[in-house]
C-alpha cells in the first residue's frame, strides 16, 4: 500500500507522465469532439442511434435535467413537487421586468457538458441539439410569438479570451427559422465580469449596462444561452422597454441554481 502510494506520488510529479496524461487526454477530446461532429444520424450525447429527425435518443431525451417545476417569472428551479405555474418568492416580492422566462433545462449533468462543448469548442453539432432541445418548448401558436430577438451581447473580456459569440450564434438561427427580427444591444460602459458576484451585486454591477437601438416592437424576447440568476437579462429588458418594447420574455437554454442571494 504504502509502496503504491510513493509509486503513485512519484509518477504523478514527474513532468513526464502529466504531459504525457495531458496529450492523451486531448487526444480523446479531439477523437471524442471528431465523432460526435461527424456522425449525423447518431444521438449528440451518448452516440447511440438518433431517434427518427432528432439529434438524440430517447433513453438519453428522457434522463435530460429539464427545469421542472420551475418559477415562470425568472425560471429558478423550484423543489420537486411545488405547484407548476407558481412564481417564486423573489419573484412575489420584486417581479422581473420581463414577464416570462422559458429555460426549459437545468445547467447539469449532459446538459452543462453538451454547453461546454458549444460555447469552448464553438461545436456547432452540440449548438444545433442545445438549439432543437430550447425549440421544444416553444408555444406553437404563431399570435403570441415575439417580434424580435434580442441576444445578450458578450462581454468584452470574454470575446477577446474567446472569439465565439454563442448567444449571437444561437439567435441569428432561431430568428432565420421562426422569421424573427434581429436587434442589436451593446453594452453601453465596461462592467465587471459577473462571475463571483451575488444576486444582488449582479444587479447593481450591470444597472443601465445596455443599450438598444430602437424603436423595437412590441414583443420582444432576450436570448442567452445559460440564466443564472438573470440580472444580465434583467438590465437587458430595462435597456428594450427604453427602446419601445411593451413585453419582453427571457429565453435562455439552461438555468443554474440558485446558491447565493
Ligand atoms: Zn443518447
Ligand atoms: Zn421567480
Amino acid at each position: 500500500m504504502g509502496a503504491e502510494l510513493k509509486r503513485n506520488a512519484s509518477r504523478d510529479g514527474a513532468p513526464e507522465g502529466a504531459r504525457r496524461r495531458g496529450w492523451l487526454r486531448s487526444l480523446w477530446q479531439a477523437i471524442d469532439a471528431g465523432l460526435r461532429r461527424a456522425l449525423p444520424g447518431r444521438c449528440g450525447f451518448c452516440l447511440a442511434p438518433a431517434e427518427r429527425d432528432r439529434p438524440w435518443c430517447a433513453a438519453c431525451f428522457e434522463s435530460l435535467p429539464w427545469n421542472l417545476p420551475a418559477c415562470p417569472g425568472c425560471a429558478e428551479p423550484q423543489p420537486a413537487g411545488s405547484l407548476a405555474g407558481r412564481r417564486c418568492g423573489h419573484c412575489l416580492t420584486r417581479p422581473p421586468l420581463f414577464v416570462r422566462s422559458r429555460v426549459p433545462l437545468r445547467y447539469e449533468d449532459e446538459v452543462a457538458r453538451l454547453m461546454q462543448r458549444f460555447k469552448f469548442h464553438a461545436s456547432p453539432r452540440a449548438g444545433t441539439v442545445l438549439l432543437e432541445l430550447f425549440e421544444l418548448g416553444l408555444p406553437p401558436g404563431a399570435l403570441a410569438w415575439p417580434e424580435a430577438l434580442v441576444p445578450v451581447p458578450l462581454h468584452p473580456s470574454r470575446a477577446r479570451e474567446r472569439g465565439f459569440d454563442q448567444a449571437d450564434w444561437l439567435a441569428r438561427r432561431l430568428a432565420a427559422r421562426h422569421g424573427l427580427r434581429l436587434a442589436r444591444a451593446q453594452r453601453r460602459r465596461h462592467t465587471r465580469s459577473q462571475r463571483g458576484l451575488d444576486r444582488s451585486e449582479r444587479y447593481r454591477n450591470l444597472r443601465g449596462g445596455f443599450e438598444v437601438r430602437g424603436p423595437l416592437p412590441s414583443r420582444v424576447a432576450l436570448l442567452d444561452d445559460v440564466m443564472t440568476t438573470g440580472a444580465t437579462l434583467e438590465a437587458l429588458a430595462q435597456a428594450c422597454l427604453a427602446a419601445g418594447a411593451r413585453e419582453v420574455e427571457a429565453w435562455s437554454l439552461a438555468r443554474t441554481p440558485l446558491r447565493v442571494g
